[in-house]
């Protein structure tokens, strides 16, 4: 054989070997190889359970979906690219024999009210939002609207309110349509919204999960009903995660209950630490007695476990001073997203609710006072004496 023909050929497709590897390797390769084509017709028709191709399915997706189905007590799950194309393949899936309809919840993900907006209601979805803490309310649009999908946040942002997930789970029950809930901010080790009657768990990896900023994904957790339409739809749209992210991923979560519990403990520091604080106006924290969800929290959250996100409003601060504020930290990190080991404060004003109209904003109790902190696993000493300092 030729180098040329050698380069190509020498050492791939080996059998493989009596060793297990202790964690699941990289691979990459985009299809697979079998002794007859009798044996890749069988898989490609999933009579008999293979791989042949990296967008159906892949020995490193597959390692972590099973470890996120296995988190989120769900029948099976698909790895993603980003958080926002889990969240389409969730919204597509609930709606593929549903109701072209979607009420969600009026306090979500800005990324995710473009999508419902720009992408899915230009193909004729009807959407509505409405508040999730209010029962009331959400029975009325569900009565009105009889949608296919309903869309919420285990925790809304930033204001962090909780809505009734197990009660919501019966009025979507109830109306015949499939809950979707964007568990991102509470992850798995607080809540697993299939246990409470969810039909999808969807996440953004990028943050709790992977953990380190250094991943973008998204993953789809969902029941037995909606597995076989997931995984079907995937193939056909292909919105799947690398494998090296997959690893990556993998990698991340096996440490994130430690990081979650210690980023949780440190937030609980900072929220109260924050309250007593002259300059402070207001804090929201999930752990607050006075939260307006508080019944709700107790209810689905275990103790001491409330997140580990804390919004704050700065007194009599506009857009100035709080630039002044977070250019002051030294620790804490000015940036946009959330969940990783290091601290991050982000100005919602700026960013995330950034396209929304000042009176918009005002009315969803967004004011240009308000911040919101990642809190990370470092010395709660020093991510408070962080605060400190940038407040004197
Ligand atoms: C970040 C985030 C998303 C989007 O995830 P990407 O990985 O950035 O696509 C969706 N929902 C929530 C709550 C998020 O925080």
């Amino acid at each position: 054989m030729k180098i040329h023909t050698k380069a190509v050929h020498a050492g791939d497709r080996k059998k493989p070997a009596t060793h297990i590897p202790v964690t699941t390797p990289i691979h990459t390769a985009a299809s697979y190889f079998y002794d007859s084509m009798e044996q890749l017709d069988r898989i490609f028709s999933q009579e008999e359970e293979g791989y042949c191709y990296t967008r159906y399915d892949n020995p490193s997706n597959a390692a972590l979906e099973e470890l996120m189905a296995s988190l989120e007590s769900g029948h099976g799950a698909l790895a993603c690219a980003s958080g926002m194309a889990a969240i389409q393949m969730a919204v597509v899936t609930a709606l593929a024999d549903r109701r072209k309809s979607v009420v969600a919840a009026s306090a979500t993900y800005g990324a995710t009210v473009s999508l419902l907006m720009n992408v899915l209601g230009p193909q004729g979805v009807a959407v509505r939002f409405v508040d999730m803490c209010d029962l009331e309310a959400l029975r009325a649009a569900v009565a009105e609207a009889r949608p296919g999908c309903i869309l919420m946040e285990t925790v809304s942002n930033p204001l962090l309110r909780v809505g009734p997930m197990d009660e919501i789970a019966r009025i979507a029950r109830d109306a015949g349509a499939a809950l979707v809930v964007d568990n991102t901010f509470a992850t798995p080790l607080i809540v697993r919204p299939l246990e409470l009657g969810a039909s999808f768990s969807v996440h953004s990896l990028t943050k709790y999960l992977a953990g380190h900023g250094d991943v973008l994904g998204g993953v789809v957790v969902t029941d037995q009903v909606h597995f076989k339409s997931l995984r079907s739809l995937s193939r056909a749209i292909g919105p799947v995660l690398g494998p090296f992210e997959s690893y990556l991923t993998m990698r991340g979560v096996k440490t994130f209950p430690l990081r979650m519990e210690r980023q949780c403990a440190n937030a609980c520091r900072v929220a109260s630490w924050l309250s007593t604080h002259p300059k402070v106006e207001r804090v929201y924290f999930p752990g607050d007695p006075a939260h307006p969800d508080a019944a709700t929290i107790h209810g689905l959250f275990p103790p001491n476990l409330y997140g580990a996100i804390v919004s704050f409003e700065i007194r009599s601060a506009g857009r100035a001073e709080i630039f002044r504020f977070m250019d002051a930290l030294k620790l804490i990190i000015r940036a946009t997203s959330l969940g990783d080991v290091h601290s991050m404060m982000l100005y919602p004003v700026m960013s995330s609710h950034r396209e929304i109209s000042p009176k918009h904003r005002e009315r969803m109790g967004i004011r240009d006072g308000l911040v919101r902190v990642s809190v990370g696993i470092e010395a709660v000493e020093d991510i408070i004496g962080d605060l400190e300092q940038a407040f004197a």
